[in-house]
C-alpha cells in the first residue's frame, strides 16, 4: 500500500475523533440528536482548523443509512461513499478555484431536485466568500426558500467578505485556532499509532510552526519524518523548519540577567556556527521577552503553549520587570534597524551589547546629571567671569544647594569685619542679606538700624567662614547706605550666567523675623512667613516696601495690581503685621512705581527658573539623551511640568 499522507489518513471521521472545536461540536451534536437542524451552516476560521472536516462528518450524520444522528455508523454505503469522496448527494464546491464559476451556478440552479441517493442533498461550499456575484444571487435565492431536502454547509476563512444577506441566513460557527498543546497531544497519538520515534521537543516545534492549523501540523510532520529518515529529532526538525534553538535564546537571556557580555558573544558565536538566521533570533528573543513579561505580571496567564513554562518562570525570576520591558523595546528597535547593520551578526551583537550597556539598573552607577549642585561649585564656576561672589550660602549647605549665587557688596572679608566693628551710617559695605536669604540681588540698604543688624549677621558668618568657600569673596559692587529704601537694579537673572541654571526659591522661616530685619529682600523672599490670607495675600504679594520707620511701613503697589486693593486690605495688613512684629505699625499702601521685585514676581521667577533648571537637567541628562539617541526621540520641552 502506498504511503498515505498523515493529514489525509488522520482526518477525523467522527466528531469524537476531532481535536478541539468542542464548542462547535457540542452544538451540532445537540442539533442532530434532537432533530433541530438548520438548513444552512457557516463555518469560519483560519485554514486547516477543521471546517470542511466538520462539514463532511455532518454530511455523514445526515445521510447515514442507520439514521440521522451525531454518530454515523461509518459502515453503510452512504458513510463509506462520503469517506471516499464519491457520494453523489454531497456536492463539494471550492469557490476559491474560480474556474468553475458557471458550474457552481448550475449546481445551485439544480437545488430543487431531490437527492438521488441520500436523505439530504448537502452542498459544501468552501471559501464561499469567493463566489461570483451571480452565484451569490443563486445561493441567496435558495437560502431564502430552502427546499426541505437541502442542507448548505458553507466554509470561509474570511466571513467579512460575505454579504450580510447570506450571513443572516446561516447559523454561524467560529472555529478556533488549535493551540500548540492540542496539536502536540494529537501528534503524539498519531505518531504512537504510526510507530514513529520522536523527541517531544520536536513536536513542540512542529506544533508552533503549524500556527493553529492541524492540517499544517500533520503535513509538517510528514515532511519531518521524511527529513529525519523515519523519526523525529529536535535538531532535524529545527533545521527543517529553520527555527532558532530556544535554548540559545534562554542562554542569551541568562547572560543578560548576569550582565555577562562574554557569554552573550559566545552564544552569538554558537548561533553563527549553526548558521542561524539572526533576524530570526531577534524574533525569538521578542517571543521569549513577551512570555517573561507575562510570567512576571500575570503568572497564571502564562500558558505552556511552547512547552517552556517552567523555564520561563525560572528566567522571569532572574530579571527585573523593567529590564524585560527595556530589552523588548531594544529588540523591537533592533529588528527594525537590522537592515542598516553592516551584517546580521554584527546587528545582533550590537543589539545585545546595547541591552547590557543601557540596562536600567546599570545607569545608576554611571554618570548622572543631578538637579542639585553644591553652591561652592557654582560659586567657583562663576569666578572666572568676574561676577559677584558669594559670601554666604555655603554656610547652610546642603539645604541651600540649589540656590543661586549670592551677590555680595562687601569689599572684602576685612572690610566687612572692620565695618562691623565700627558701625556707622556712612558704612560702605554690608553683606547683602541674611544668611537664610538666597537672593542674587545687590544690597538694598536699609535704615541704619537695619543695616547694623545685617552687619551683625554678616560678622557672625565671617567669624566662622564656611569651609566650602575656597577663595575669599571679591568686592564687585559697593552700595551706599541710605535713609530710605531705594529701588535698586533688578536682580541678575541666574539664567544669564554662563553656567547650568539653578533655581531661586522662597524661604519659609519658622523663626520670627525681627522688625529690624524687614527690608524688601526679606519681604520678597520670606513673604510666606507673614501668612497673609486669601485675597489680602495676593494683593500684598504685589507690594514692595517704599519707606520704613520704626513704627510704620509704606508700601507701593503698581497700578495694574491696585485694582484689587481696598481699604479693608490695608487695615487688615496693618493688624496682621503689627501682630506679627509685636508692635503697632502704621501701614500705608500707595499706588506707585514698583521697581524692586515683589513677592509675587519673585515666586513666579522661582517657578520659571525651576522649569528652566528642570528642562536643562533633562536636556543634559545622560540617560535621557541615550534614550533619545536610541529611539530616535525628541524631548518635548513644552511638556515639562513642575510637579508641586
Ligand atoms: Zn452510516
Amino acid at each position: 500500500m502506498s504511503y498515505q499522507v498523515l493529514a489525509r489518513k488522520w482526518r477525523p471521521k467522527t466528531f469524537r475523533e476531532m481535536a478541539g472545536q468542542n464548542h462547535v461540536l457540542k452544538a451540532l451534536v445537540n442539533a442532530l440528536d434532537h432533530d433541530r437542524l438548520h438548513h444552512a451552516y457557516l463555518f469560519t476560521g483560519t485554514r486547516g482548523v477543521g471546517k470542511t472536516t466538520i462539514a463532511r462528518i455532518l454530511a455523514k450524520c445526515l445521510n447515514c443509512e442507520v439514521g440521522v444522528s451525531s454518530e454515523p455508523c461509518g459502515q453503510c454505503n452512504a458513510c463509506v461513499a462520503i469517506n471516499e469522496g464519491r457520494f453523489v448527494d454531497l456536492l463539494e464546491v471550492d469557490a476559491a478555484s474560480r474556474t468553475k464559476v458557471e458550474d457552481t451556478r448550475e449546481i445551485l440552479d439544480n437545488v430543487q431536485y431531490t437527492p438521488s441517493q441520500g436523505r439530504y442533498k448537502v452542498y459544501l461550499i468552501d471559501e464561499v466568500h469567493m463566489l461570483s456575484s451571480s452565484s451569490f444571487n443563486a445561493l441567496l435565492k435558495t437560502l431564502e426558500e430552502p427546499p426541505a431536502h437541502v442542507k448548505f454547509l458553507l466554509a470561509t476563512t474570511d466571513p467579512q467578505k460575505l454579504p450580510a444577506t447570506i450571513l443572516s441566513r446561516c447559523l454561524q460557527f467560529n472555529l478556533k485556532n488549535l493551540t500548540p498543546e492540542r496539536i502536540v497531544d494529537y501528534l503524539k497519538t498519531v505518531l504512537e499509532h504510526e510507530m514513529v520515534q520522536y523527541d517531544e521537543s520536536s513536536l513542540w516545534l512542529l506544533g508552533r510552526a503549524a500556527d493553529g492549523s492541524m492540517r499544517d501540523a500533520l503535513s509538517l510532520t510528514d515532511q519531518a519524518i521524511a527529513f529525519g529518515s523515519g523519526k523525529l529529532g529536535e535538531a532535524d526538525v529545527r533545521q527543517m523548519l529553520g527555527t532558532i534553538d530556544h535554548n540559545s535564546v534562554y542562554r542569551l537571556i541568562e547572560a543578560l540577567a548576569g550582565s555577562d557580555g562574554a557569554a552573550l558573544l559566545a552564544v552569538v558565536a554558537d548561533l553563527a556556527e549553526m548558521g542561524a538566521d539572526f533576524p530570526g533570533v531577534i524574533s525569538e528573543l521578542l517571543v521569549v521577552m513577551h512570555r517573561l513579561a507575562v510570567a512576571q505580571t500575570v503568572p497564571d496567564g502564562l500558558d505552556n503553549s511552547l512547552g517552556d513554562r517552567a523555564k520561563i518562570i525560572d528566567l522571569a525570576s532572574k530579571l527585573a520587570a523593567e529590564d524585560v520591558q527595556f530589552y523588548y523595546q531594544i529588540a523591537l528597535a533592533g529588528r527594525r534597524d537590522m537592515g542598516f547593520a553592516p551584517d546580521p551578526r554584527a546587528g545582533l551583537e550590537m543589539l545585545l551589547l546595547r541591552m547590557l550597556a543601557f540596562k536600567p539598573q546599570g545607569v545608576i552607577d554611571g554618570p548622572r546629571q543631578t538637579l542639585a549642585r553644591p553652591v561652592a561649585a557654582v560659586a567657583e564656576a562663576a569666578a572666572p567671569v568676574k561676577k559677584p561672589q558669594t559670601l554666604d550660602a555655603a554656610a547652610d549647605a546642603p539645604s541651600n544647594i540649589v540656590d543661586d549665587v549670592v551677590v555680595s557688596t562687601a569689599k572684602s572679608y576685612d572690610d566687612v569685619t572692620a565695618a562691623a566693628a565700627v558701625p556707622s551710617r556712612e558704612d560702605v559695605s554690608t553683606p547683602v542679606e541674611s544668611p537664610k536669604s538666597s537672593s542674587n540681588a545687590m544690597l538694598n540698604v536699609q535704615e541704619n538700624t537695619v543695616a547694623i543688624a545685617e552687619r551683625e549677621l554678616a560678622v557672625k558668618q565671617v567669624a566662622a567662614p564656611p569651609p566650602k568657600v575656597v577663595t575669599p569673596p571679591v568686592v564687585e559692587t559697593v552700595h551706599v547706605a541710605a535713609e530710605k529704601v531705594d529701588p535698586v537694579e533688578k536682580p541678575v537673572a541666574v539664567s544669564e550666567l554662563p553656567q547650568p541654571p539653578v533655581a531661586s526659591k522662597p524661604v519659609f522661616t519658622h523663626e520670627k523675623i525681627p522688625f529690624t530685619s524687614l527690608n524688601n529682600a526679606v519681604w520678597r523672599e520670606q513673604f510666606d512667613a507673614f501668612q497673609l490670607p486669601g485675597m489680602l495675600g495676593s494683593v500684598a504679594g504685589h507690594c514692595q516696601i517704599a519707606a520704613l520707620t520704626a513704627s510704620s511701613v509704606a508700601f507701593n503697589i503698581d497700578a495694574a495690581n491696585a485694582a484689587l486693593l481696598n481699604d479693608r486690605h490695608v487695615e487688615r495688613l496693618g493688624e496682621l503685621l503689627s501682630e506679627y512684629f509685636g508692635a503697632p505699625l502704621a501701614i500705608t499702601v500707595n499706588i506707585g512705581d514698583v521697581a524692586y521685585e515683589t513677592p509675587a514676581a519673585f515666586k513666579q521667577r522661582c517657578l520659571d527658573e525651576r522649569l528652566v533648571v528642570a528642562k536643562h537637567a533633562l536636556r543634559t541628562d545622560v540617560l535621557v539623551n541615550r534614550i533619545i539617541e536610541e529611539f530616535d526621540g525628541v524631548l518635548d520641552e513644552e511638556s515639562v511640568r513642575l510637579v508641586d
